[in-house]
């Protein structure tokens, strides 16, 4: 058994779904509300590999919602996240994706020195962040995508905003030597992270938001930003592939211009039929075989009986993992999405 702990995308987003998710009392509630409600499975199903393999997973809604950050709701935050992981592992599941911010939160906020949830003892090795994937994916995005818009790589500037991050570290590592892009520009907020990943990659150029995007063929949006930014469009160039990778996403959906090409990153479409709601719930396209790659990571892994934290840490994924996870990706089925 698989599991995915998920989140809603604001709190507007989750009073809106609260019916779908089989709890109509939550609908009129506000932030306070979210924040004292408990973790629910919300949804039980099967995935079928390409193989023809079957495994079953549950879906943990941790109740977590981005303005808890915003509203310096950090223990209500961090008390999501160790209560869904509680609830996942009493609930028999060998491997748990800890999907969007809940990683984010959990190494943000340290949460590896608290063990103890009540009763019981988290045993880490069966949560995986799903970032190792998820940064494969988005890799694959770009090489894919970049030429179908008239833009060759090899002689393109691909800025990362977001690139000292975990998923932005690898997509840094793998697109300056394996993909070999011309100049690769780093972006974030923090001087001395940025420099230290410059240094390790011996390549690219630290830049400021503001200067990085004018120059860029290529933008992958890997920030945690609890909302979308505003973006100038005017100052972008033409063509120009956005790949957003965020959740919530960094940039507005509706962002595309004539010559701006925005594409939903780290998300994989499978080859078979999933027969599960969540995926309606987030508005995925295809609800029923499109996907967020760090889940597809815990169905990976079941799939291969690699019951362990495959995704952990900060900044150690490293490009022989991405290919590993990459073979089984497609051995499986998946696809990153291109449209
Ligand atoms: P991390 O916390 O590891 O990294 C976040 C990065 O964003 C850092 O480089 C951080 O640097 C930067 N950042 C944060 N705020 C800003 C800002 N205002 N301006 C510029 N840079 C900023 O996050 P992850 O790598 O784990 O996740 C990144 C994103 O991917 C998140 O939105 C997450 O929800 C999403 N995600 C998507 C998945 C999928 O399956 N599609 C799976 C997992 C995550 P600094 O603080 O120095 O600015």
């Amino acid at each position: 058994m698989f599991g995915l702990i998920g989140h809603l995308t604001s709190l507007e987003h989750a009073q809106s779904v609260a019916s779908d998710l089989g709890y109509p009392e939550y609908a009129d509630q506000d932030l306070d509300f979210w924040c004292s409600a408990p973790p629910q499975i919300v949804d039980h199903f099967k995935v079928v590999s390409a193989t023809g393999q079957t495994i079953e997973g549950k879906y943990v809604e941790s109740c977590f919602l981005p303005e808890m950050l915003a509203n310096r709701r950090i223990k209500a935050a961090t008390r999501k996240i160790l209560n869904a992981m509680a609830h996942a592992q009493k609930s028999g599941i060998n491997i748990t994706a800890l999907g969007g911010f809940s990683s984010i939160i959990f190494e943000n906020f340290k949460l590896d020195q608290i063990k103890r949830v009540r009763n019981l003892d988290l045993d880490f090795k069966k949560f995986t962040t799903g970032n190792t994937h998820t940064a494969y994916v988005i890799c694959k995005q770009v090489e894919e995508a970049a030429p179908k818009h008239g833009i060759d790589l090899a002689d393109a500037t691909v800025a990362v905003c977001g690139a000292t991050g975990d998923i932005g570290s690898a997509v840094c590592r793998w697109l300056s030597e394996r993909t070999k892009v011309r100049d690769l520009l780093l972006v974030a907020r923090n001087q001395e992270r940025l420099n230290n990943l410059q240094a390790e990659l011996k390549f690219g150029r630290v830049l400021p938001m503001d200067q990085a995007l004018p120059q860029a063929d290529v933008v992958v949006w890997v920030a945690s930003l609890p909302k979308g930014l505003d973006v100038d469009a005017t100052m972008l160039k033409q063509p120009c592939l956005m790949v957003d990778g965020g959740y919530p996403k960094n940039i507005d959906t509706t962002f595309a211009r004539p010559g701006i090409h925005v594409l939903k990153g780290g998300i994989v479409e499978h080859s078979l039929d999933i027969d599960w709601h969540i995926m309606n719930i987030v508005n995925m396209d295809v609800p029923g075989r499109q996907l967020f790659a760090c889940f597809a990571e815990s169905m990976l892994l079941e799939f291969e009986k690699l019951h362990t934290n495959f995704s952990w840490g900060r900044n150690q994924i490293t490009i022989e993992k991405m290919d590993l996870i990459g073979e089984a990706s497609v051995r499986h089925g998946f696809r990153p999405l291109l449209t």
